[in-house]
């Protein structure tokens, strides 16, 4: 992204970002990861050399711990959805800072100029 120096037009790209800072779902702070395992079946074909069972698992972190938790199968695409929608939230509120960060920079440049006039 690139930050104008007019501060009309931070305001207007400020503007368009906040509009966009609503969650539209919920909205979930973890990683997804796959898991290849066995079952607990011995007599399954993953227990004799046939493909592993694929799992998921996410990973977050609660109170300075990672911890762990199961995905059942038909959760998964929507638990992409949710962490998805994180990251563009993320990626918004870190794009509004930068603006914001923008403003008082300008402010104070824009006020020095005023001064050096006087
Ligand atoms: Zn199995």
């Amino acid at each position: 992204m690139r930050v104008p120096n007019h501060p009309t037009q931070i305001r207007r790209m400020l503007e368009s970002r906040l509009k966009l800072l609503v969650p539209t779902g919920p909205v979930l702070v973890a990683s997804l990861v796959r898991l290849n395992k066995r079952c607990g079946q011995p007599t399954c074909r993953c227990h004799h050399g046939g493909p592993l069972h694929s799992a998921y698992h996410l990973t977050y972190r609660q109170a300075g711990r990672t911890r762990n938790a199961y995905v059942p199968q038909d959760l998964i695409e929507e638990v992409r959805s949710w962490i998805q929608e994180h990251r563009r939230l993320k990626t918004l509120t870190q794009e509004v800072s930068q603006l914001t960060l923008a403003l008082i920079k300008g402010h104070v440049r824009h006020r020095r100029l005023r001064r050096g006039r006087l």
